[in-house]
């Protein structure tokens, strides 16, 4: 790409507001350009996100040229100018600064204002995320090569990449994130680097760690990322418990690329499922497995219901490695998963490399399909026909009928129907003593 090429993407590609914000502060006299991932995506021609401006004019003089502002996080140097209606409007102003140490590896211990743009940009993660574009003068400032990484597909650290991680440790998940989402590799050098900051990446809160592993996960290949972070350590460290069960990283990671996007944290957890059960465990969600997978997902502060149905989701995998599977094994399984969690089940099923197209498989694929009763829902009677037609008072006995009709209806289907339900109900009303009045 030329310069003149780069330019003409970056004019076409800044919102009118955001430029309007970055010529009121050039024509008050101060620097303002546009920076970080919206620049390199609108240079990728991927859908930017963020606009985000960076300005040599202090937080004081953000505030006093603008009529609509918000003092976002002042100590920073961030203010949030409001250009018109609703949060698109928002446009976030940060006075170019210096960093001092990281002496806790998650946040400096001073910020300075009053430096000079190339230090804003040197205190930035890579070095494509460090290229600034001024729409005021239409001028590129990319004084690490930014542009070069972006032509040659590359993640590299800006400066020393061991000293940049391990100030902050949330920087090698960034890495491993970019390169999935990107699809960029990453140099060797700041893979080299990676090890030496997985100390300070121990020290990260466990939300911005899962953030990232979830945008990861995110990517159209997630392996781009989830290769490289299994060899350097990351997995080992943000997850201790699954590395040491993942025997091949490339087919652990392949499997995570077959699977859909809402069960992809499910595939990342899969080698936690057991391999070695009993016959009886085989057949049903292994329990053992769901308590542990959750306990590790909420550990890593992923949301109760992103960890609870991943951890249902583990429990179920290792059923595709058996066989045979007879109907009702099939629907009593399909049962215990719930009627979200039955397509993702498939679909994990269907992302194994052993076995995808399991008996296990073409089975639940039919009983879906056929819409075979699998909850006390899909039954042919409800807790009102036994009230009404068999005179039972309302209670637990109604549950307790229901679920032992629904164990009925699961091993065969056929006796789904009003009459022959009804029938079984008056009997089992009499057995549970709960005699009909
Ligand atoms: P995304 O597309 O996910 O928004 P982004 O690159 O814009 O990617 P942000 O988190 O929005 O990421 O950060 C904006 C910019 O701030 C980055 O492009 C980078 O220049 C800088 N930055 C963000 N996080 C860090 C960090 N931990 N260390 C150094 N620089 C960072
Ligand atoms: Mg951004």
């Amino acid at each position: 790409m030329t310069d003149d090429e780069a330019l003409q993407k970056l004019a076409a590609a800044v919102p009118a507001n955001v430029r309007e914000v970055c010529a009121r502060l050039s024509a008050a006299g101060h620097e303002a350009v546009t920076v970080g991932g919206a620049v390199r995506d609108a240079l990728l021609d991927r859908a930017p996100g963020d606009w985000d401006v960076a300005t040599s004019a202090h937080p004081d003089h953000v505030l006093a040229l603008f009529r609509h502002t918000i003092p976002t996080g002042l100590q920073h140097g961030t203010v949030t100018v409001i250009t018109g209606r609703g949060i698109e409007s928002h446009v976030e102003v940060t006075t170019f600064r210096g960093e001092g140490a990281y002496s806790d590896a998650r946040r400096p211990d001073h910020v300075t204002f009053g430096v000079p743009l190339v230090e804003d940009l040197a205190r930035r993660d890579l070095v494509v995320n460090a290229i600034a574009y001024d729409p005021a003068h239409d001028r590129l400032i990319d004084p690490f090569g930014g542009r070069a990484d972006l032509d040659a597909r590359r993640l590299r650290a800006v400066g020393d990449p061991v000293a940049r991680f391990t100030e902050d440790g949330l920087r090698v998940m960034r890495v491993v994130r970019f390169a999935a989402k990107l699809e960029f590799a990453i140099d060797p050098a700041t893979e080299a680097a990676i090890g030496a900051a997985l100390p300070s990446l121990a020290k990260v809160s466990r939300e911005r760690v899962s953030d990232e592993l979830r945008k990861l996960l995110a990517a159209r290949e997630p392996s781009r990322g989830l290769v490289p972070a299994a060899r350097t350590g990351i997995i080992a460290t943000i997850a201790p418990e699954l590395a040491p069960q993942i025997a091949n990283a490339d087919v652990w990671a392949a499997r995570i690329d077959r699977a859909p996007s809402e069960t992809r944290l499910a595939a990342m957890f899969a080698p936690l499922a057991r391999t070695t059960v009993d016959e009886v465990t085989a057949r049903h969600v292994d329990r053992e497995v769901v308590a542990r997978v959750a306990a590790i997902a909420k550990a890593l502060k992923f949301s109760n219901a992103e960890a609870e149905a991943a951890a249902m989701l583990v429990g179920a995998a290792h059923a595709t490695a058996w066989a045979p599977w007879n109907p009702a094994e099939v629907r009593r399984l399909l049962r215990e998963l719930g009627a979200k969690l039955r397509p993702l089940a498939i679909a994990l099923w269907t992302s194994a490399a052993v076995r995808p197209n399991s008996p296990l498989v073409a089975e639940a694929r039919r009983v879906l399909d056929a819409r075979e009763p699998l909850a006390i829902g899909d039954l042919a009677i409800g807790g009102q026909d036994l009230v009404g037609d068999l005179a039972l008072k309302p209670g637990p006995v109604v549950g307790q009928i229901l679920d032992l009709l629904l164990t009925v209806v699961l091993d065969d289907p056929t006796l789904n129907a009003r009459e022959p339900l009804l029938e079984r109900a008056r009997k089992l009303a009499l057995e549970l003593g709960d005699g009909v009045h």
